[in-house]
């Protein structure tokens, strides 16, 4: 028996919408409670709704799907200082473990083992000088940087990043359009003219369903 809480807004078993592993059938953990306030933020809703749940009762609620993929993501997991262990506990269960964190917590304590996608925060967010940059160090080949890009500043932005710190072939390096606002194939031809080593990415869950609906 595990008497450890986590507060957590919704669960939920869907595709898995970003990412490298994008497409995958997927349990999703959403944590309740973000600091942080991106401009273009679709998860709002995370930001105090949610409830306490023991960690046996989310094992026992993600128990009865038939998929060994969970991705821990928010509101800000890191926040609260039990998804270490939650994370811990989910590989230990034989969970294939994905991380989704906004980059202003420290990667540290996440175990390894688990695949952290972390957000870089680029300016047209609000939230980029919020990035921890000393998270780069916990980075490996099993983990993802995404850059969400809203306009050309941001793309600019984000390969002066990718420069800085060395990241070409560091890790997977995801570009994503702001929904609805950066169209796709503009980023998509910066990306095949100016920068091939990134990969393109969109939120498949906003493709299939209404981009409004809940729990998908
Ligand atoms: S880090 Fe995520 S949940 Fe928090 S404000 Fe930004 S987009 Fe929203």
């Amino acid at each position: 028996m595990c008497l450890s809480t986590i507060k957590i807004n919704e669960i939920f078993y869907s595709i898995q919408g970003e990412s490298t592993h994008a497409g995958r059938p997927c349990i999703f953990i959403r944590t309740s409670g973000c600091k942080l306030r991106c401009s273009w933020c679709d998860t709002k809703y995370s930001y105090s709704e949610g409830d306490e749940y023991t960690f046996d009762a989310l094992l026992d609620h993600i128990d009865q799907y038939d998929c060994k993929l969970v991705e821990l993501t928010g509101g800000e997991p890191l926040e609260q200082s039990s998804s270490y262990a939650l994370l811990e506990v989910l590989l230990q269960r034989g969970y294939e473990v994905l991380l989704e964190t906004g980059g202003h917590c420290s990667l540290e304590k996440v175990p390894s083992g688990v695949k952290k996608i972390v957000d870089i925060k680029c300016p047209a967010s609000l939230m980029h000088k919020t990035v921890l940059w000393d998270n780069l160090r916990y980075i490996d080949s099993n983990d993802e940087l995404k850059f969400v890009i809203q306009d050309r500043a941001d793309f600019d932005w984000a390969i002066e990043v990718i420069e800085k710190y060395s990241l070409k072939g560091k890790c997977c390096l995801l570009f994503s359009a702001v929904f609805e606002v950066l169209p796709r194939a503009t980023l998509a031809k910066w990306i095949c003219e100016e920068a091939p080593f990134v990969r393109f990415q969109m939120q498949f869950h906003k493709v299939i369903w209404d981009s409004n609906l809940r729990g998908v």
